[in-house]
């Protein structure tokens, strides 16, 4: 439970909705509550004008009606409404007494639709009020979060699998927001409709009201076991369900290996075990799901029983009118949602505490590459880079991926790095963008360690082009432009010509307006490549890294690019890796 107290201050933000929100709630019971009762004062009215008029004229008597009792809305009524009982006085037919008895009933009935009406309105408003907060705070939570995100550093990503951080955004967040809408509207609403009915049951019959509640408690208990099993079993489903996704996922990606491998037998048997497992689990779950509404069902009906029976005795030995026992069955069913409600809330705040917690957690991660903010403008870099006795061992696998390496890389000069597979090269790349930090030594950037260098300023002086591209399903023309905000379509042309792989855009029938990705076209590994140094180019950054950026091009285009390149380099700090001398 203490994981929650951490989404106060946005509980706090929202006050006002929260607090208008419970106005609502008392408002939509109390009209709950006072609907029902239109349904016993009518019937008691029909069973006075029975009793008191009907059975004694069908006994030749001539009763009067100036005494008969109106229900008590409809007395209030007529006596602000200054009604009289003209007519009514006089000794009077069966005519006339089945007519007033007609006119009561309808009435009542009448104000019975409009409570419902008012009551309706007013739930519309809770809705509006505190489920609108819950979607608020779960915006607010996913933008934290995705913030977050964005400043952890790679060994945080090396760390967690990605399908685990999804989760944190999506489910962990809809859990919580579980809690923060209809946890706290029904347990609101549980606390005032329980003190708004009981207290009307037992101003009417204490000893009713304790018949017909008795079962209740035992639905709240009986619903929190079967919630909280519900819950396990349906996180062991979910679990399941994502193993078939992240099969099929995987198995579509790579259809073409798997395919020309000839492992689709193999892959379909792998299937079938995937998604007999999942079927398990839903069988399983579907059996508890299968026990709420009958357990529900069975002690309402007990409640209802025990009301009609003990109610009936109530009434025969003279303590009870007739219309009240209507009533009881009324508040019976009225309470029976807020009653299950109490179970089900219950495990919904333990599922949400949980995430919260994990949450937290995750909130509570700092990167371990960070950096002072500075007002310093990236103009002013000039690109000296210096490596000073650099070593690093990777935090997570323990390998020691760099030894002890030193170089001083002036402005505008090149290095080349050149190595066997597996020597470091692209680890010695990212250090200069800083992914991350040495474990021994230190890189400088312009006489200062990186570790004092605003993040920001450093990345926003390096064109990176990284071993393994990435590219975003975006258009082309995005995917180039990423680095820069307001590139001209000029720049963004000129970047590809550089590239040299403009006129393969143009080739395109939508040209750089052509999408990428899953449902875009798919490019050719050297036009991958070189969309990626395009992308670098166009920051016309101070440092160029270029990580392998040419193993996917033809001799002839390298050459091209190579021409290009040196043009671009001029007066930028470059550093080439590369396997081919
Ligand atoms: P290649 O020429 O194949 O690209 P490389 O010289 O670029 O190789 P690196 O990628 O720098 O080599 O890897 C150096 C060593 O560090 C390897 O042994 C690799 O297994 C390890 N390594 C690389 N990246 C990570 C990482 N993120 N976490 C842990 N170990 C890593
Ligand atoms: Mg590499």
């Amino acid at each position: 439970m203490k994981a929650l107290l951490a989404l106060n201050p946005l509980i706090w933000k929202y006050r006002g909705r929260l607090f208008l929100g419970m106005v609502f709630v008392v408002f939509t019971n109390m009209f709950a509550v006072w609907a029902p009762s239109m349904i016993g004062e009518g019937v008691n009215a029909l069973n006075e004008a029975n009793t008191h008029f009907l059975v004694p004229m069908a006994e030749g008597q001539s009763p009067t009606l100036d005494q008969l009792e109106l229900p008590r809305t409809l007395a209030f009524l007529a006596d602000t409404l200054g009604w009289a009982w003209q007519g009514l006085d006089a000794p009077t037919s069966r005519e006339t007494v089945l007519d007033f008895v007609l006119w009561v009933g309808a009435l009542q009935a009448v104000f019975y639709l409009l409570a419902f009406l008012v009551k309706g309105g007013f739930s519309f408003l809770t809705r509006q009020t505190i489920i609108v907060m819950s979607r608020l705070v779960e915006y607010d939570l996913k933008r934290d979060i995705y913030g977050h995100y964005q400043v952890l550093d790679s060994s945080f990503y090396k760390r967690h699998d990605t399908g685990d951080l999804m989760n944190r955004i999506s489910e962990d967040v809809s859990h919580v927001r579980m809690y923060l809408g209809p946890a706290i509207m029904y347990s609101m609403n549980l606390v005032v409709l329980v003190a708004l009915v009981v207290t009307v049951m037992l101003s009417i019959d204490p000893v009713l009201t304790l018949f017909a509640l008795l079962p209740l408690p035992f639905m709240s208990l009986g619903i929190y076991f079967i919630s909280a099993n519900i819950h396990r079993k349906s996180d062991a489903r979910q679990k399941a369900q994502s193993r078939v996704s992240s099969f099929v996922q995987q198995h579509i990606a790579g259809i073409r290996v798997l395919k020309s491998f000839n492992r689709e037998r193999d892959a379909a048997e792998r299937f079938d075990d995937e998604t007999a497992a999942y079927k398990v689990r839903v069988l399983d779950l579907v059996k508890v799901e299968a026990m709420f509404m009958p357990l529900i069902v069975l002690l309402v009906g007990l409640s209802t029983i025990l009301t009609i029976y003990v109610g009936g005795q109530r009434v025969v030995g003279g303590h009870l009118e007739l219309g009240h026992i209507f009533q009881f069955v009324f508040y019976v069913n009225l309470l029976t949602w807020p009653f299950a409600s109490i179970g089900w809330v219950t495990s919904l705040i333990q599922k949400a505490s949980a995430s919260q917690a994990r949450i937290n957690a995750f909130l509570d991660v700092l990167p371990d590459i960070a950096s002072p903010d500075s007002a310093q403008g990236v103009g002013d870099i000039q690109g000296r880079i210096s490596f000073q006795g650099v070593g690093l061992t990777y935090p997570d696998s323990g390998i020691r991926a760099l030894e002890d390496i030193s170089f001083e890389l002036e402005p505008g000069q090149t290095l080349a790095v050149i190595g066997r597979t597996g020597s470091g090269k692209s680890t010695l790349a990212q250090m200069v963008a800083r992914l991350y930090d040495p474990t021994d030594g230190d890189v400088q950037l312009d006489g200062t360690s990186l570790r004092d260098f605003p993040l920001k300023n450093l990345r926003a002086s390096i064109g990176y082009v990284p071993q393994d591209v990435f590219l975003f399903s975006d258009s082309i023309r995005g995917n180039i432009a990423f680095g820069v905000n307001d590139a001209t379509m000029a720049e963004i042309e000129q970047a590809a010509k550089d590239a040299d792989v403009h006129e393969n855009i143009a080739a395109f029938p939508e040209g750089y307006e052509t999408l990428l990705g899953e449902r875009g076209v798919n490019l050719s590994g050297g036009q991958k490549q070189r969309i990626s140094i395009a992308r670098a180019i166009l920051k016309r950054p101070r440092i160029l890294i270029f990580d392998d950026c040419l193993s996917a091009v033809d001799t002839e285009t390298e050459a091209n690019i190579l021409g290009n390149l040196k043009r671009i380099m001029e007066g930028r700090t470059s550093l080439i890796v590369s396997h081919r001398v």
